[in-house]
């Protein structure tokens, strides 16, 4: 093992086998990365869902570059600096009607984590604090946070440390065999949301204060929502007293050819959370968008010097406010939040053409995110994905793969030829892993 690998910790990797041969990258701009040898690698997946705009684009690169100079770091508590206001001005333009307030974070895991604080606190301020309970969903990825976790469906995240927060439970996810092959979202299934109801029949809708999910699940391996699924599930929260909170770290920022899922799907939830897109994966930051009913209830509460007890060393840091602002103006200058729309018909025709590989067992997809499913090797999970993955980025395409399923969410900047790039990549992976 080289040496100079050793000390780094790598987070979700299999670091002995990464060592032994390692994939390394040290360049990008526009659809692609480069290595440190030279070899170019076409960017199927956004670098993680987050490089919407693509690779060092002029104006995010300029807006680090003059901020780091005029100012590196602002205290948050009880202080301000412009761009942190300029920034949410203009971020609740651009989302659903109603989600008027922003409180930044770092991550989409502390995104989460805040959205399911505020939704507690909201509930305490205005004399409800027996809504402790919160709801997750099945197959749901909300980041690594004790919050997320426990609100998330995935076992191989939470089975190693103990205990989850307590009062959690789960609705069911919305994988249904009778859509497979379903090009956008599937016919069947939108009954699946009234699992909420089960929950509400088992612990009493008083105890409990909100519901998180994706409405597109993408790190555990694109779930698109059945139509008809979110409306039904805002109305059981509406109903019931419930709030509703959309993890939107991957749908957020155009993924699926509109600014959110919210808008896309038309369904207005009460809390959202954003990261990646937000600062197009320059500098770390992410983002709760409230709605005014909740804000206002922190408001209008008891005279406190401090309404909410939460926040971080570097919530609206301003690098990351000057990213998010040269974000939004590379969004707008091209059009890119919608521009997954206009591509969404080339790129759903390219991906589902590889429906006829045997190892194929379903192709799912909205806007520019794509799913494909393959038959597991027996006994070893995610292994013939993995060798696609291993396969494609030999030959210059960088795709990822969650359990067996092969996930794409290219920069939305993306051309007819590099849809063909890589769908004809993942093909010959395919054709050589059979
Ligand atoms: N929520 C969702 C839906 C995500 O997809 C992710 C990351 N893929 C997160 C939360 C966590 O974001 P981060 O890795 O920035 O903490």
């Amino acid at each position: 093992m080289n040496d100079q690998l050793d000390a780094y910790w790598m987070p979700f990797t299999a670091n002995r086998q990464f060592k032994q041969a390692p994939r390394l990258i040290s360049r990008a701009e526009g659809m692609h990365f480069w290595t440190p040898e030279g070899r170019k690698v076409l960017d199927g997946v956004a670098g993680l869902w987050c490089v919407n705009a693509g690779h060092a684009r002029p104006k995010i690169v300029e807006a680090i570059r003059a901020q780091a100079a005029e100012m590196d770091f602002a205290p948050p508590f009880n202080m301000g600096h412009p761009k942190q206001f300029e920034l949410a001005e203009r971020l609740v333009k651009l989302t659903p009607p109603g989600l008027s307030k922003v409180f930044y974070t770092n991550s989409g895991s502390e995104s989460v984590d805040t959205a399911l604080k505020i939704a507690l606190a909201y509930h305490r301020v205005r004399g409800e604090g027996q809504r402790t309970r919160l709801i997750g969903r099945e197959r749901g990825y909300h980041g690594v946070n004790f919050g997320g976790i426990s609100v998330g469906g995935m076992v191989a995240n939470r089975k190693m440390f103990g205990a989850m927060l307590a009062g959690v439970d789960h609705i069911r996810h919305t994988h249904d065999t009778r859509n497979l092959f379903t090009r956008g979202q599937p016919e069947h299934g939108a009954d699946l949301a009234d699992d909420l109801e089960r929950l509400v029949a088992l612990h009493d809708a008083s105890t409990i204060a909100a519901v998180i999910v994706e409405p597109v699940a993408g790190s555990t391996g694109v779930l698109i929502p059945p139509k008809g699924y979110l409306e039904r599930l805002r109305a059981i929260c509406d109903k019931h007293g419930i709030l509703l909170i959309f993890d939107e770290v991957i749908t957020g920022f155009g993924r699926l050819g509109s600014p959110f899922a919210a808008t896309h799907f038309g369904v207005t939830p009460d809390l959202m959370t954003v990261a990646k897109g937000l600062t197009n994966g320059c500098v770390p930051m992410g983002a709760v968008f409230a709605s005014q009913k909740i804000h206002d209830a922190f408001m209008t509460g008891p005279e406190h010097l401090i309404e909410f007890f939460h926040g971080y060393t570097y919530s609206g840091h301003p690098l990351a406010c000057a990213a998010a602002l040269g974000t939004l103006d590379t969004y707008a200058d091209e059009g890119l939040l919608t521009r997954g729309a206009k591509m969404a018909a080339t790129f759903e025709n390219v991906v589902h053409s590889l429906r006829d590989h045997p190892n194929v067992i379903d192709v799912r997809n909205i806007g520019l995110v794509g799913g494909i499913e393959l038959k597991p090797i027996d006994g070893q999970p995610g292994k013939r994905a993995f060798s696609v993955f291993l396969d494609c980025w030999e030959k210059g395409v960088l795709i990822r793969t969650t359990g067996d399923t092969i996930a794409l969410s290219p920069p939305l900047i993306i051309e007819n030829q590099h849809i063909d790039q890589i769908i004809g990549t993942i093909s010959d992976a395919l054709k050589r892993a059979a």
